[in-house]
């Protein structure tokens, strides 16, 4: 099964992601748990070019490709190879945080980024993705403290992480049977029993 975690700066998605992932292999499961932009040599090396350069750097076109440059590496080399022998992929962001970020966001038109999807991924889609949701003001205070982020979404407006957030959540109450809402304000042990509770109630592990 193919599970993708999304949502906005300071989610606690990454934390989320190790989480689940140590919950599956404890159940005997086999489990990659990775993560995008990057995921693999090659698009780690593509993520270099977007999270170290300064927002102004690309282009929303640009940025888009890049990204989707990104995910085809990584969905060939590793998430494709694992998903066909029957293990399990977790993957913190995924096609979701393009539509967020360089669609809504950043204002494209989604119905090129999606013909970019069966391009480079085809039908494969998420089992079940996990939304991480909370105030823009709330994520930035908590990602502000982290190193890394901070370059990236310093320059971009609280404006433009609003159009982000409601843009996962027109996404995931237009597709409600792969998505499930989290809300990330609730203390850490909660969103972990929720995440949990929801991976149990969808796919039945
Ligand atoms: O998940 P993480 O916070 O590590 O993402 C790295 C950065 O890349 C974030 O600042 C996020 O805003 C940005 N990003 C983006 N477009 C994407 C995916 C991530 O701008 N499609």
């Amino acid at each position: 099964k193919f599970i993708t975690l999304e949502g906005g700066e300071g989610a606690g998605k990454s934390t989320q992601c190790t989480a689940l992932a140590a919950v599956l292999r404890d159940q005997g499961l086999e489990v990659l748990e990775t993560r995008e932009p990057g995921g693999s040599p090659g698009a780690e090396e593509i993520r270099e070019l977007l999270v170290h350069g300064s927002a102004g750097r690309w282009d929303a076109q640009t940025e888009a490709l890049l990204v989707f440059a990104a995910r085809r590496d990584h969905f060939v080399t590793r998430i494709e190879p694992t998903l066909s022998r029957g293990a399990w992929v977790i993957c913190d962001r995924f096609a979701d945080s393009t539509y967020a970020y360089q669609g809504y966001g950043r204002e494209l038109p989604l119905e090129p980024l999606r013909a970019l999807y069966r391009f480079t991924i085809g039908e494969r889609q998420p089992d079940l993705t996990l939304l991480f949701d909370l105030p823009v003001e709330i994520g930035l205070a908590r990602a502000a403290g982290r190193r890394g982020a901070a370059e990236r979404f310093e320059s971009l407006t609280s404006v433009f992480h609003e159009r982000v957030r409601q843009g996962f959540l027109a996404m995931a109450a237009a597709e409600p049977q792969r998505f499930a809402h989290i809300d990330a304000t609730q203390p850490l042990e909660d969103v972990t029993l929720e995440v949990r509770r929801s991976v149990a109630a969808r796919l039945g592990v």
